[in-house]
């Protein structure tokens, strides 16, 4: 019993034995570790902070990490390694890449800086035309250039250009602040003014007419080049009315350099044949805005008492045209009045005056086959209905009469526009006015039916009492009023 129970107390002796070097051993381990103090250190390819030239190609140089202590060192094992963040070359700007790798329970990292940056200059690249030759008139013309930037692409537009004399500088920055400047050198620059050569006599001596044709100016400088398209004409020529007048052409180069030329031109007055008198007791009959349906008939009674009268004609009633032929081939005169008879339109400028004139002088030589010198104004000379255009009555009557036209006013008003539609009074008013007058000129319109009725009874009264009845030539009176406008 004793033996066993020696036993029993021996095998629990080594139990505590087995323990008690286990916790001896779980201590040694435990204090080795602290004193070792392991870590993770990272080893870094290249700097912490790599500065790189815009758009040149990234490669990250690379990272490892091991653990390291103070009683062991460094273990040859290495830690996966993870990579965060980007570079992107094509964008100026620091980026941040960070290193992650974990160990035991902790995590560990270590940070590399990338700086984008962009110290090449913009190019500028000059152009040159084959052949080209400056000028007199531009100087030294841009051949043309171009600017371009790695970074900001065409800066083209953002070129400064300074000319000096003999060279050109260009220059350029990009947004980082590189700049780059070029010179161009010139050829020399010293070229003879162009010479102006006029065409034609250098004073030219014209008829007033619609139209002057100036002979025009040429332009050449010492190196044979061809300046005329640069010439500026400023002419004072009124063509329809006479005068002295000056042409000047001028050349200017682009830094202001002045040649010039003038001519001297004489707008003469045409001739107009000096009035005659007529006997005294003659009678003009003269018919406005016609023809019309009245004009047959007037036609027809100036026939039949072979009387002559005066039709100032316009294009109102174009059904009844033809009617301006016959008047002329039965010896009556023909004048213009006017194509339209619209006050505002003709009298706002001197070129719609002539525009509806010769107009309607065009259709009374299709009528007669004769261009007629003679024609009176819309309201006559003295109207104040052109006063929207002040001064133009001046103006027409002397350009006209200078062209070799003349107008023709009156003496007696028949009262047939306004006045009165009573034939009666209209051919009272018209005898009234024949005993005024020595020589009588009378206005009534062929278009008013109470007037064409008063022209047999005074045809009558003028025959019976000794009066002439004529048509107007271009030596008649002119019974010109006074201008008012
Ligand atoms: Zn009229």
């Amino acid at each position: 019993m004793k033996e066993k129970k020696e036993r029993k107390k021996h095998r629990g002796r080594g139990w505590v034995f087995l323990l008690a070097v286990l916790a001896l051993l779980l201590l040694t381990a435990s204090v080795l570790t602290l004193l070792d103090a392991r870590y993770v250190r990272f080893y870094m390819t290249g700097d912490e902070e790599i500065t790189l030239e815009y758009g040149t190609e990234w490669k990250d140089p690379g990272v490892y990490a091991v653990t390291t202590g103070r009683l062991f060192g460094e273990l040859p094992e290495r830690l996966p390694v993870e990579t965060l963040g980007g570079v992107d070359t094509k964008k100026l700007g620091t980026y941040v890449l960070r290193y992650k790798t974990r160990w035991l329970f902790n995590d560990y990292e270590a940070e590399r800086r990338v700086v984008i940056v962009d110290t090449t200059p913009p190019v500028i690249e000059l152009k040159t035309i084959e052949g080209y030759t400056p000028t007199w008139m531009t100087g030294y013309a841009e051949e043309g250039y171009t600017a371009t930037d790695a970074c900001d692409g065409d800066l083209t537009g953002k070129v400064r250009r300074t000319s000096e004399a003999e060279r050109i500088i260009y220059t350029v920055s990009d947004s980082s602040g590189n700049s780059t400047t070029v010179v161009r050198e010139l050829p020399d620059l010293h070229y003879d003014p162009p010479v102006l050569t006029l065409l034609g006599d250098e004073h030219i001596t014209a008829e007033a007419g619609l139209s002057f044709e100036d002979p025009g100016c040429t332009a050449e400088d010492n190196l044979g080049n061809d300046l005329t398209g640069h010439i500026q004409v400023d002419s004072d020529v009124v063509p329809w009315l006479a005068g002295e007048y000056t042409i000047r052409y001028s050349i200017v180069s682009e830094e202001g350099m002045e040649v010039s030329a003038l001519r001297r031109v004489t707008v003469t007055a045409k001739e107009l044949p000096e009035e005659n008198t007529p006997p005294a007791k003659t009678i003009y009959l003269t018919f406005d805005d016609g023809p019309g349906p009245y004009t047959e008939e007037l036609l027809d009674l100036l026939k039949k008492y072979k009387v002559k009268a005066t039709f100032f004609v316009t294009d109102q009633q174009p059904d009844y045209i033809d009617l301006i032929g016959r008047a002329f081939r039965e010896g009556h005169s023909i004048g213009v009045h006017t194509k339209l008879h619209d006050y505002d339109y003709i009298y706002a400028s001197e070129e719609n005056y002539f525009s509806d004139f010769f107009a309607m002088e065009e259709i009374v030589y299709q009528q007669t086959g004769e261009h007629t010198k003679l024609f009176r104004f819309p309201g006559g000379s003295s109207n104040t209905v052109s006063r929207i255009n002040p001064g133009i009555m001046t103006r027409l009557t002397q350009a006209m009469n200078d062209m070799g036209y003349q107008y023709y006013d009156w003496n007696i008003v028949s009262g047939d526009a306004g006045g009165t539609n009573k034939t009666k009074e209209i051919v009272q008013t018209i005898k009234d006015g024949c005993a005024e007058h020595r020589v009588s000129m009378i206005l009534q319109h062929d278009i008013k039916d109470y007037s064409v009725a008063a022209v047999e009874p005074v045809i009558k009264w003028g025959l019976d009492n000794g009066y002439t009845f004529r048509a107007i030539e271009l030596d008649s009176p002119a019974m010109h009023h006074g201008i008012n406008n």
